[in-house]
């Protein structure tokens, strides 16, 4: 059977209750099994500290408190985005079963009747408290599997979906800042050539090095992707024209000046590379479009070099 870690570990629970007595009773308590205790008087407190950046994740509310209730920081605590998350036990002496089921209607996890049985609450925060860490393991682990997503297995670059996301996202910011950005494309040249004659593997060795050179051509926070096979693309905000013209001469220089180091040996390559810049365009599709005219232009014009967007 699975076990789940049950332990107190460095949960942070707050306790908000105006009764002094109860209230010191609740944070000894909860400090004695190693939970991380702050305790406030009335709901007011409540919210401010569960605005914080570093909120308690298990908040202990009394029903009835001056000025703002636990019912209602229980409802206002569950319209923020990261409140959503909160385990949110209420404390009450109203034990009618209507009252029960008003807290649980405005988004309460539980609820303990005043006066508290110290073995009911020990045993109600340490289920909260596992509800909690789930919560935490299943948001973490969906994180790592976007990483994941938005990478591509073998160059570490952006996939395509993930930088035609932020494409977007940088497009309109330069439109609202009235600010330049420039898309450069670049393609390996007779890169099925290279497979051919060396196999894939040492192909796959070839893409890994061009990801590594086009990455140290650009600022760390630059989006870098591969945008298919042998295609990679990298965008630079805040650059016109003559400043993109620039980067990616840089890029196709850094490719042909060392030869690639490959588990079939070293192997000599160059770059086409096309560039377009906004103002010009005014979209993704047709920032993509111009770069993309551009790149076929370099590769007519023999390979090995730059050309810009008509
Ligand atoms: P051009 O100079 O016109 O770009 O010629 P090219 O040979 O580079 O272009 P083409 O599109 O004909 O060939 C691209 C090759 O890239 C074909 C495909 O097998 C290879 N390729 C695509 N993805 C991978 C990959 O992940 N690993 C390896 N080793 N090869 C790949
Ligand atoms: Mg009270
Ligand atoms: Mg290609
Ligand atoms: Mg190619």
């Amino acid at each position: 059977m699975r076990t789940f870690d049950t332990s107190a570990g460095n949960l942070r629970v707050l306790v908000a209750e105006d009764d002094p007595v109860s209230r010191h009773r609740l944070h000894a308590a909860l400090s004695s099994w190693g939970y991380e205790v702050t305790s406030v008087v009335d709901g007011h407190e409540a919210l401010r500290e569960i605005a914080r950046p570093d909120a308690p994740t298990l908040a202990i509310l009394d029903w009835s408190m001056p000025r703002i209730d636990g019912l209602q920081v229980c409802r206002a605590v569950r319209e923020t985005a990261a409140g959503q998350f909160v385990y949110v036990i209420l404390l009450t002496s109203h034990d009618r079963d209507d009252d029960v089921l008003e807290g649980f209607d405005a988004g309460a996890d539980d609820y303990i009747t005043k006066p508290f049985d110290s073995r009911q609450l020990k045993a109600r925060v340490r289920s909260g408290a596992r509800i909690v860490r789930l919560q935490q393991q299943l948001i973490a682990a969906r994180e790592q599997l976007r990483e994941k997503a938005m990478h591509d297995p073998l160059t570490g670059l952006l996939t395509r979906g993930a930088f035609f996301e932020i494409c977007d996202g940088e497009i309109a910011r330069a439109q609202r800042k009235s600010q330049s950005l420039a898309l450069i494309m670049a393609d390996l040249d007779h890169f099925k050539r290279i497979n051919d004659q060396y196999g894939h593997l040492a192909g796959d060795d070839v893409l890994r090095e061009a990801a590594v050179r086009l990455r140290a051509t650009f600022r760390r926070g630059d989006a870098v992707g591969r945008y298919g096979g042998e295609e990679f693309v990298a965008l630079a905000p805040g650059c016109l024209m003559a400043d993109a013209v620039a980067l990616a001469e840089r890029f196709r220089e850094r490719v042909s000046a060392e030869p690639f180091e490959t588990s079939a040996g070293r192997i000599n390559v160059t770059t086409s590379v096309g560039v377009a810049v906004i103002p010009g365009v005014d979209n993704s599709w047709a920032l993509f479009k111009s770069a993309d005219e551009a790149l076929y232009r370099a590769k007519a014009a023999g390979r090995n070099t730059v050309a810009l967007a008509a």
